[in-house]
């Protein structure tokens, strides 16, 4: 058992508090990715969990058990870190043995769990290397390995992947996922990269200055943000945003004037809104396209075109001076300068209150 369970969880440095309280579950063998902007306080969350950082205030129980006051070896633990650090003068082998000779586990036992960690890893050819002939990839799965040896009963990943190139890290983050599928051990790891988290979490946290803003599986997070900073958190590219103004509100929905000809009709109610209210809308790039075809139609001037071969990333400035970008196929032929109409359909609108706070969508016509 290696539930991990924060409750009310609150770090200060001095006077400044930096985790505001946090409460969260973590169930045995789930991949949980701690994920928001650099500051917000994921390292201290989980230098906390490793028992790196003392806590201020609240509980954190790990298999059960209250370990506030435990000492990190013994909290069944083994973290990776951005830096790996390896012993430049020891072998790989020595490196991933290193621990567990501190550990004083037994000669055949440690050589055991290293031969079957380099095995997983595919570090079997490289075990009598020194660190400065590996690869960087090679010399983070090396790291990895250090902590697989130790069979922990949770696993603590700190932006292992950041000081990788970009092929590296996908590549790695597969390796991650797949290592994740054989061991099935408890996994919290930290990242400010939104891909990372959609791809390797079975449950994501975005946090936002040192609280909690959501809970939930990617595509819950991607479909249903319940708020603004969630909903421009996750998604790549960003989604963009429209501010506008409530006209009137019936049974059926708002009507909402965003600076076009006339007010639109969008299908949210409730959520308290009344007319004059000030609202913000959330538009996917993949749910806005060139021309008229939808709904919901925005108009302004192309500013960019990206293509990328498969689709093309037509970014078009309103009259207002707001940005949109829209997912264009890979032969668009939109023209810097040119005015254009771009449209969605309402059916994968999101809404947002002047707080930030997510309008529920008014019929069971949900687009998830
Ligand atoms: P993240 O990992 O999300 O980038 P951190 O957890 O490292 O963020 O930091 C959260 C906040 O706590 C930041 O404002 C940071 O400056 C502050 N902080 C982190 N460590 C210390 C420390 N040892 N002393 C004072 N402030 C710290
Ligand atoms: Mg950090």
């Amino acid at each position: 058992m290696a539930d991990v369970s924060l409750r009310n969880i609150k770090k200060s440095y001095g006077k400044v508090e930096v985790l505001h309280g946090i409460s969260l579950d973590v169930k045995d063998g789930e991949f949980v990715v701690f994920v928001g902007p650099s500051g917000c306080g994921k390292s201290t969350a989980l230098r906390i969990i490793a028992g790196l950082e003392e806590i201020t205030a609240g509980e954190l129980h790990i298999g059960g058990k209250l370990v506030n006051q435990v000492p990190p070896a013994e909290r069944g633990i083994a973290m990776v870190f951005q830096s790996y650090a390896l012993y430049p003068h020891m072998s790989v082998y020595k490196n991933m043995a290193f621990g567990l000779k501190f550990a004083k586990t037994d000669k055949a036992e440690a050589d055991k769990r290293v031969r079957k960690a380099a095995e997983i890893l595919q570090l079997t050819p490289y075990l009598e290397r020194k660190p400065r002939d590996l690869s960087g990839g090679q010399r983070q799965r090396v790291a990895i390995g250090r902590a697989i040896v130790r069979e922990p009963a949770v696993f603590l990943f700190d932006e292992p992947l950041s000081n990788l190139d970009a092929a590296l890290r996908i590549n790695t983050r597969i390796e991650i996922a797949k290592l994740h599928r054989h061991l099935n051990a408890t996994t919290i790891y930290v990242t400010h990269d939104q891909v990372e988290a959609m791809t390797l979490a079975t449950k994501i946290v975005v946090m936002n200055q040192g609280r909690v803003e959501q809970v939930g599986a990617p595509l819950e997070l991607y479909h249903h943000p319940q708020n603004q900073f969630v909903a421009g958190f996750i998604g790549s590219p960003k989604m963009n945003f429209v501010k506008g103004k409530v006209t009137a509100i019936d049974g059926m929905g708002m009507s909402v004037d965003f600076g076009e000809a006339k007010p639109m009709a969008i299908p949210f109610a409730g959520g308290g809104a009344k007319p004059g209210d000030s609202v913000t809308l959330g538009i996917r790039p993949e749910h806005l396209g060139e021309g008229t075809r939808h709904a919901m139609v925005l108009t302004g001037t192309v500013d960019a075109v990206e293509h990328l071969g498969e689709a093309s990333y037509v970014h078009v400035r309103r009259d207002d001076g707001t940005m949109l970008t829209a997912r264009s196929p890979g032969d668009s032929r939109a023209e810097i300068g040119s005015r254009i109409p771009v449209s969605t359909d309402v059916d994968h609108l999101h809404l947002f209150d002047a707080e930030g706070k997510a309008f529920p969508r008014h019929s069971k016509a949900d687009a998830a």
